[in-house]
């Protein structure tokens, strides 16, 4: 094969990706027990020849289709997992012939181009302090990661010691704060950043997973803390006002989880949820969820973007030191263009159709909450972004019903454990749910209620 010859195999990915989209509606949301039998299909010895690439493509359309789970139509309703967004998912699959590596705006003047636009468009719809800047990274862990380690990068320079070059052993310790219902990505953050899992100070929650302002402790010396915008079970979101008051009193750093909430702010109706949330230093947040770009999409905006610098620059006498260079300011080096398919997003969305996303999932998440509720379903949160979560009558049924709706096909919803016991979550995060499809998935929850309730 030469390089022409990409052509006719290109056209074929495109059609069987449109045939696969076309198919969403009509399938079950989960594979079926035979699609997933298929797959030992893949079981092949590693071939020792060449094998042909429009065979190959076939190989994976026949059988890895049906075996998906449908998280891209509009009946999926696990974990947060977001769709692909139209345009989005199109500029994606040009981005991918260009195959352009992002880590250096000399390696890529187009990659770096586009991020700084997104920066910019990022900055404007979720009303955060001009001058900050945004990196793309794998996913809210990894943005996460980022926000913490410039928080401990700067609270331990303001006692004069440098993290970066000289490790934490011997440096003062650093407090870290966190709320109780901390995403499980804090804490392996902060493993990874050597600031440990355990070394934290945990503050109780309400019963949405508020941190609780007035118990904030009484500590001195460098202060991290860590907020919560749409907490992963009921979408709530931390007092920031109180939060960032207390905090800077401490001369602390502020970090924002709003892998999910982040968003709210591009939505007049709900930007009050998120009131105070600009003050803090740097926002994690996803753009594989509610953005519903593709996945290992992740953002974190820092109000100091040379914040980064020190722990994430890569030097060495061949590499160009640009001013935003993404290699020296996350944790990959070499990366793909992931900003292409934000800017898709946005551009494509504008101001108000990203608003409108927000505002249409979080109306279908109340709609799931009032349909349940007049069923006899319990609602445990108060319903605010796209976040519903359920109880049934013991931890038992929970799991059966939730087993029930999972193979009903008819659509998707996962467990969790809240304040001690079992529930349900729904999540409403993808741009093609429709009314019809909240209703047939309030039919199958239901149903699922009857039949193991
Ligand atoms: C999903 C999520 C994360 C982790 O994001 P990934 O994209 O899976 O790495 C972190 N925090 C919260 C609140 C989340 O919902």
């Amino acid at each position: 094969m030469d390089l022409h010859d990409t052509s006719e195999l290109i056209r074929n990915a495109a059609a069987r990706a449109a045939a696969y989209h076309a198919s969403l509606n009509a399938r079950g949301v989960a594979p079926t027990a035979a699609a997933l039998a298929a797959l030992a299909a893949f079981d092949e010895p590693f071939p020792e020849e060449p094998t042909s690439a429009t065979e190959t493509l076939e190989l994976l359309d026949c059988i890895g289709s049906p075996a998906t789970m449908a998280t891209t139509g509009g009946r999926y309703f696990g974990f947060v997992n977001g769709a692909v967004l139209p345009g989005a998912m199109a500029a994606h699959i040009l981005a991918t012939a260009w195959d352009q590596n992002a880590a250096l705006s000399a390696m890529s003047p187009l990659a770096s181009r586009i991020r700084s636009v997104v920066s910019r468009w990022l900055v404007e719809a979720l009303q955060l302090p001009g001058g900050t800047e945004a990196m793309f990274v794998g996913g809210a862990t990894v943005s996460n990661l980022c926000g913490l380690a410039a928080g401990r990068d700067f609270v331990l320079a303001q006692t004069g010691w440098d993290a970066a070059g000289d490790g934490l052993i011997g440096a003062p310790p650093v407090t870290v704060v966190v709320g109780e219902q901390a995403h499980s990505t804090i804490a392996k953050s902060l493993s990874i950043i050597g600031l440990g899992r355990k070394r934290v100070t945990v503050v109780p929650t309400d019963d949405q997973g508020r941190i609780l302002a007035s118990q904030l402790p009484d500590v001195d010396g460098p202060v991290i803390v860590v907020t919560q915008a749409g907490e992963l079970n009921t979408g709530a979101f931390d007092p920031f006002p109180e939060i960032i008051d207390w905090a800077r009193q401490r001369n602390s750093w502020v970090h924002v989880d709003g892998a999910i909430g982040l968003w709210a702010a591009a939505s007049p109706a709900r930007r009050h949820l998120t009131a105070g949330m600009a003050e803090a230093d740097s926002w994690a947040t996803d753009g594989h969820k509610w953005l519903n770009v593709p996945y290992d999409s992740g953002i974190i905006l820092i109000r100091d973007a040379a914040l980064l610098r020190p722990t994430m620059s890569a030097r060495a006498g061949y590499l160009p030191d640009g001013d935003l260079d993404p290699m020296h300011h996350t944790p990959q080096s070499s990366q793909r263009a992931r900003a292409v398919d934000a800017w898709a997003a946005l551009r494509t969305l504008g101001r108000t159709g990203l608003a409108e996303l927000v505002d249409r999932c979080s109306d279908h998440a109340r709609r799931f909450a009032e349909g349940l509720h007049a069923a006899g379903v319990e609602v445990l949160n108060d319903v605010v972004i796209n976040q519903v979560l359920v109880g049934f009558r013991d931890d038992a049924t929970t799991d059966r019903v939730i087993e029930h709706i999972q193979n009903s096909g008819e659509c998707w919803c996962g467990g969790t454990m809240w304040k001690g016991r079992k529930a349900m979550r729904i999540s409403v995060s993808s741009w093609a749910t429709t009314a019809e499809d909240v209703e047939r998935g309030l039919a199958a929850m239901i149903a699922a209620v009857r039949a193991g309730g």
